[in-house]
């Protein structure tokens, strides 16, 4: 049995831990900074046009937004964006205690995928958020997005180098990634289903 991502369905929009879903079966969380493409990839995998909410205010930093995989105990899991340019310093701190207490929680949670924009990959907020994902020995999976937006030899260029970047570091991996002309989501979401269900695939 593989995964269906056309069937993700939203269940619920949380803003504090007892909202969440129970903490069964495996969860694959999307992490990154605001405005890198982190909603269109999650529409793009799961085929749907709004399933994350795309191009609305920043600043909802503290609402984890869950989606199931029906039939499977599975979700994906929409973390808020990080680093908008306006966020003050505190409410950047409250960010990294609030993800770090998602991650440190959730034994469900099975690999984080954090879409970067290929144009500025490697961030410092990205290093923090990379860190956090190592503290926790989660499997970590870096999207290169708007892939589109440079020549195909660039793209394999910045992913050779991000991939050398992370090469000492464990369960760690990288690839290019467009919602616009779909390039990588099919990869992406093999990534995932690997981690969701490691024993079909
Ligand atoms: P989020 O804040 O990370 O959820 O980012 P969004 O998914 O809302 O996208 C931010 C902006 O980048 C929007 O204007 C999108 O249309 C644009 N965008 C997202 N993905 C891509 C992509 O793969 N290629 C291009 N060219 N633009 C994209």
């Amino acid at each position: 049995m593989t995964i269906d991502f056309s069937q993700a369905e939203y269940v619920c929009a949380a803003h504090q831990r007892n909202q969440w879903p129970p903490d069964s079966g495996g969860e694959v969380a999307f992490a990154g900074r605001s405005n890198v493409g982190k909603s269109s990839a999650l529409n793009a995998i799961t085929r749907r046009r709004r399933l994350a909410h795309t191009g609305k205010t920043p600043g909802r930093t503290r609402q984890i937004v869950f989606f199931d995989l029906p039939p499977h105990d599975c979700r994906l899991v929409d973390l808020p964006g990080y680093g908008y340019a306006k966020a003050a310093h505190e409410l950047r701190r409250h960010w990294q205690q609030f993800i770090a207490d998602y991650l440190a929680a959730r034994r469900c949670l099975k690999g984080m995928i954090v879409p970067m924009d290929i144009r500025r990959p490697l961030t410092d907020l990205d290093q923090t958020m990379l860190q956090c994902c190592w503290q926790h020995e989660l499997p970590l999976h870096i999207l290169l997005t708007k892939a589109d937006k440079l020549k195909a030899g660039r793209a394999r260029a910045i992913l050779r180098q991000v991939r050398a970047q992370l090469a000492t570091q464990p369960h760690t991996d990288a690839q290019l990634f467009s919602a616009i002309d779909k390039q990588g989501v099919d990869q992406a979401r093999e990534v995932i289903t690997a981690w969701l269900l490691p024993h079909e695939s």
